[in-house]
């Protein structure tokens, strides 16, 4: 049914070639590329499945990293166009991000659900993470995207996503300069005035809101707040990411924040 459609409109635009010429002599100089953000994802599943998935016709990404020992790039989607990899999403008041930005999946599993029902994450291969610093810091140039565009699927669906996890390397893209890191020294400040007395859930949501997102602003401590911190944690203190407010994850979203002015 796709294809038909697809038929008639290449038809249709064909037809058009002869009556509809456009005039290319002059070209602006207010223009910029449409991407906005690199959204990274773990794709759950091994690089056949993953092939297999995101050609399909439900979902896609731009580009997948596979899980070779010198691993493969695989362009599936062309950048110019729209891969379907974001869903629901909103990252600094910009929402259903597919229509801004790249998807970037990695082949990886994920974690494995222990008996006890316990997630155990899986580390990245350190190939993966190099190749991918490579492409980030082509699509960033070329792209012109300024730090901090690149985020995970977790920061833009907090409440429903969690890729690309715990043990993504976020501090190695911070040292490659792709996106912001709290300065370590002003963190332990922050964090000894934080201890002494742990700001409240308004406080937070409105730092997690300044980061970039989206959060509820009604000042309680609920699920959908704590996942939001949760989703903070993972990125910038992924020891402990249990969406428990604490003056470490204080300390770190206040010098994040202050490093934006
Ligand atoms: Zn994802």
């Amino acid at each position: 049914m796709k294809s038909a459609l697809l038929l008639v409109v290449l038809l249709a635009l064909a037809g058009c070639a002869d009556r509809l010429s456009i005039n290319t002599d002059y070209l602006s100089q207010g223009q910029s590329s449409r991407v906005q953000y690199i959204v990274l994802h773990y794709t759950s599943t091994d690089l056949a499945h993953s092939l297999a998935l995101l050609t399909g016709p439900d979902v896609s990404s731009h580009y997948l990293i596979g899980d070779q020992p010198a691993p493969i790039i695989y362009r599936l989607v062309d950048e110019e166009r729209r891969s379907w990899h974001a869903g629901e999403s909103e990252w600094q008041g910009r929402t259903w991000l597919n229509a801004s930005s790249i998807g970037v999946e990695i082949v990886h599993p994920g974690y494995r659900t222990l008996a006890d029902g316990s997630r155990e994450w899986q580390p990245y291969s350190p190939a993966q993470i190099n190749l991918l610093i490579t492409l980030l810091e082509d699509l960033v140039k070329r792209h012109q995207l300024p730090p901090d565009s690149v985020i995970g699927h977790s920061d833009v669906a907090p409440q429903r996503k969690v890729d690309p996890g715990p043990l993504f390397p976020w501090q190695r893209l911070a040292e490659a300069g792709l996106i912001r890191w709290p300065d370590e020294a002003a963190v332990l400040q922050a964090r000894a005035r934080h201890a002494q007395q742990l700001p409240d859930a308004a406080w937070f949501q409105v730092q997690l809101g300044r980061v970039g997102y989206r959060v509820p602003m009604h000042g309680e401590w609920d699920d959908a707040t704590r996942n939001v911190l949760a989703a903070f944690q993972m990125k910038y203190r992924p020891q402990r990411h249990d969406g428990l407010p604490d003056a470490e994850s204080a300390a770190l979203l206040e010098v994040l924040n202050a490093s934006l002015q």
